[in-house]
């Protein structure tokens, strides 16, 4: 399927997933845990698009959801509740009622007032909820302090040294149903090593849970987090990944939750988008597209870097350039000081590795409307979300009867 086809049919800017890697990246990371009693809950604030969510819950996939919102989502998409998990530090009394009544698989406990809150709301629906409590285990995963969030300085999960505690209470408590132990250290993790680090520290855990306090841990969740190659990283495949945790959770007789989101969604999709104009300062040439923070946020807030192509290359030595967007922010860029082949305005570029925190995390900011975006299977295409339009960016705003 032609980019350039995409760009005329569907305009500019817009993101572009593949069918074929999305379902790829699926099955790989199904394939490595054969075998191992596991469920695979998607981190669905990856990329929340309903066909993409579909692609995976016909698959046998659940989700990890983060909010009422995606919860919302979640059903939407027809997923089945005793396959979701729900994570997230601030979950309101709404959101804890929302999924009790939906009957989710388990909350992913982040602190002592998220228990009690949950014990609170449960009791006045008059049943047990199910619980994992979030262990915080003070492992470095080494990746970029924004996306680091199992050290002990950061606000996820229960202190590692805390944990027994809050267990024991966990077990007092009438309308809680303790049955599991989670963490998720990080995302974007390019080594073996931080995760195993992690594990055996929840091991560690699972076996004191057991023998001091008699509770049955049956799920140990694990999180996300498995890294993609952006440039030139190395991440682990999934199957050395799938490999190391076999090893050490043999006759755990736990059943296995993972929460991956980046790594099966980041490198399924691009963003397309089209330069406008060229600009050459004494020092710089700027590439300005169509697209910019506003669609894409990761260059500017977590400094990551992306490849661009031009969908047609050019002839002619490289340029260096900053290819950036319309917003009126100076952190508004896609790539600094980047070797690009030369291009014109009118050209196409793609924002590689675009599929993963590009769209979810997309805004209205400057009032541009967000982009379609569009699927990709063998010579079809389809747009699974229509790109915004002026009157979507007003939408559900009043004018008040005092005056202005
Ligand atoms: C974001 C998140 C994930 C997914 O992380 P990836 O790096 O995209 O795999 C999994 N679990 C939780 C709790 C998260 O917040």
């Amino acid at each position: 399927m032609a980019l350039s086809e995409i760009a005329q049919k569907v305009g500019t800017p817009c993101y572009v997933y593949s069918h074929r890697t999305l379902e790829r990246h699926f099955n790989v990371f199904a394939q490595a845990l054969d075998g191992i009693p596991h469920l695979i809950c998607y981190s669905m604030k990856a990329n929340s698009n309903r066909s993409i969510l579909q692609i995976f819950l016909q698959r046998g996939g659940g989700l990890d959801i983060v909010s009422g919102g995606e919860l919302y989502r979640a059903m939407q998409a027809g997923a089945a509740p005793q396959k979701i998990v729900f994570s997230g530090v601030g979950k309101t009394e709404a959101e804890i009622a929302m999924a009790l009544q939906a009957d989710i698989l388990m909350f992913n406990v982040e602190s002592e007032g998220e228990l009690e809150r949950i014990q609170h709301v449960a009791s006045q629906q008059g049943i047990k909820a199910r619980v994992a409590l979030r262990v915080n285990p003070d492992i470095d995963p080494k990746t970029h302090p924004y996306i680091a969030t199992g050290l002990k300085k950061s606000k996820f999960g229960i202190a590692i040294n805390d944990a027994l505690r809050l267990f024991e209470k966990a077990k007092t408590l009438s309308h809680i149903a303790v049955h599991g132990v989670d963490c998720h250290i990080g995302s974007q993790i390019t080594e073996l090593d931080p995760f195993v680090d992690a594990l055996h520290k929840l091991k560690e855990l699972i076996h004191d849970l057991r023998s001091q306090y008699q509770l049955p841990i049956r799920y140990l969740d694990l999180g996300g987090g498995l890294g993609i190659p952006y440039q030139d990283e190395t991440p682990p495949h999934p199957d050395e990944y799938a490999a190391r945790i076999r090893e050490e959770t043999e006759g755990l007789d736990c059943t296995l939750i993972f929460e991956p989101g980046r790594v099966l969604v980041g490198n399924a999709g691009l963003l397309l988008t089209e330069v406008q104009y060229l600009k050459r300062h004494e020092e710089k040439t700027f590439v300005i597209v169509d697209s910019g923070m506003n669609h894409l946020i990761r260059p500017a807030l977590y400094q990551a870097w992306q490849a661009i192509q031009p969908v047609k290359k050019r002839a002619g030595q490289p340029w260096v350039v900053d290819v950036v967007g319309p917003i009126c922010e100076s952190g508004d860029f896609f790539a600094l000081d980047r070797e690009l082949s030369p291009v014109e305005p009118g050209d196409l570029l793609a924002v590689m590795s675009s599929g993963a925190y590009g769209y979810s995390m997309a805004s209205q900011y400057n009032s541009y409307p967000r982009p379609a975006e569009v699927l990709v299977k063998g010579a079809a295409f389809a747009v699974i979300r229509e790109r915004e339009s002026y009157s979507e960016l007003s939408r559900g705003e009043n004018t008040p009867l005092f005056d202005l």
